[in-house]
């Protein structure tokens, strides 16, 4: 069984490859919740719902996610009443925050109603949020404010200058049902190439998991999510300066130094290999992590596995 440490896109990607390589069965995916928010009153966990829309081939093929074949008709109505559209919500993505909504405000855990969403939408990957407890990552900006994550990403397209990324909210979390148990019994622990600060970090900053990757037997493994000292998608490079890591895979690597027992990066980013290996002693692979085309994403995830599996010797 593999354990993937996930984000959204850059994990959905690679879950997909992964998946080419192993029966989801044995797929288990630790995922960020600190992008998760509250808006018209209805729980919106975007890391979670792009995993879920990937898997499921239900993904808009364009943006990457959200659903494809998406109207913004109850969006638009929702204008009439004065509701800004900082954040989009598609008519066919809101079933889903309904449902979830629904489920949460009966009582039910988000581990629950995230294990009956992925079953609706035929996801065998078993999918499991960091921490049951809402534990959003907050961005305090360098003119004093205090933004949701969201607020400081999407609202303000991460303008704001960085004072700090707090996971504040994460630090006092409980790891969610099955988390450490997964991580403990895994034959490899893979870090998908997510963005390091408010995807990686958030999962691993909540104790119980930071505590339980320092234990496990299993190996760990990380893709880079930096290629050519640029992100491949998004916007991960304005926020690894705000934790004092260089924007290449090397700065990565080193961001994860604690952890890592392997790391694999990108063809363009060869010449970085012996550095990686000498400075902080994590075998390092070179490929091709640019996972546009599907064949491409599995070929990443059998190099990953053999690493993992040669570090298990
Ligand atoms: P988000 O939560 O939707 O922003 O997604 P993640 O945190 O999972 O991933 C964002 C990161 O994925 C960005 O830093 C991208 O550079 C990286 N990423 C996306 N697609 C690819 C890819 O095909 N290859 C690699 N190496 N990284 C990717
Ligand atoms: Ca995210």
């Amino acid at each position: 069984m593999y354990v993937v440490l996930a984000g959204g896109v850059g994990a959905a990607r690679f879950l997909k490859g992964l998946v080419r390589v192993v029966p989801p069965e044995e797929v288990v995916a630790v995922v960020n919740v600190g992008d998760d928010l509250w808006l018209h009153g209805l729980r919106i966990c975007p890391d979670l719902d792009s995993i879920t829309y990937h898997l499921a081939g239900v993904v808009d093929p364009d943006r990457q996610w959200g659903r494809a074949e998406e109207s913004e008709v109850v969006a638009g109505e929702l204008e009439r009443f004065g509701a800004d559209r900082w954040f989009t919500l598609g008519d066919r993505d809101l079933a889903t925050h309904l449902h979830r909504t629904e489920r949460l405000r009966g009582g039910v855990s988000l581990s629950t109603v995230t294990a009956e969403v992925a079953e609706a939408f035929g996801v065998a990957v078993r999918l499991l949020p960091a921490t049951d407890d809402e534990a959003e990552t907050r961005i305090l900006t360098a003119d004093g404010r205090d933004l949701h994550f969201q607020e400081y990403w999407v609202r303000e397209r991460g303008r704001p200058e960085v004072a700090e990324v707090s996971l504040a909210d994460a630090r006092r979390a409980q790891a969610g049902p099955g988390v450490v148990e997964a991580i403990l019994d895994a034959d490899a622990v893979l870090l998908a190439p997510s963005n390091p600060v408010v995807s990686v970090d958030p999962v691993r900053a909540v104790p119980d998991i930071g505590a339980t990757l320092q234990q496990t037997p299993a190996p760990v493994v990380g893709v880079s999510p930096i290629v050519g000292g640029a992100v491949v998608r998004g916007m991960a490079d304005r926020l690894l300066p705000s934790v004092g890591a260089e924007v290449s895979a090397l700065g990565v690597a080193r961001h994860y130094a604690d952890l890592l027992d392997g790391w694999v990066i990108d063809d363009r980013d060869a010449d970085l290999r012996v550095g990686i290996e000498e400075e902080l002693g994590i075998e390092t692979r070179v490929t091709d992590t640019m996972m546009d085309d599907p064949e491409v994403a599995g070929a990443l995830a059998a190099t990953v596995l053999e690493l993992a599996a040669e570090l298990r010797r």
